[in-house]
C-alpha cells in the first residue's frame, strides 16, 4: 500500500511537470519576435519609421506625415 502511494505521487509530479513544459513550449512559440521591417527616413525631420507607415510623395520620397510631405514640396 505504501509503494502504491509513492507511485501515485511520482505519477502526479510527472503529469504536473509535463503540463508546465507544454505551456512553456506554447508560450515560446507565441513570443517569437516579429520579422525586421524596412525602415525609411523622413527628409524633413529625419525621423526613422517603418516603410508601410510612410507617406509617399510625388517624387518617390517617403515622409513621416502629410504635413512634412507638404513642407517637402510634394
Ligand atoms: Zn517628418
Amino acid at each position: 500500500m505504501k509503494y502504491l502511494l509513492v507511485l501515485a505521487v511520482i505519477v502526479i509530479a510527472y503529469l504536473l511537470w509535463r503540463g508546465a513544459r507544454t505551456r512553456d513550449i506554447q508560450r515560446g512559440r507565441r513570443d517569437t519576435p516579429a520579422l525586421p521591417q524596412d525602415m525609411v527616413r523622413c527628409p524633413v525631420c529625419s525621423v526613422h519609421l517603418p516603410r508601410p507607415d510612410a507617406v509617399p510623395g510625388a517624387s518617390g520620397r517617403l515622409y513621416c506625415c502629410a504635413e512634412h510631405r507638404r513642407i517637402g514640396g510634394n
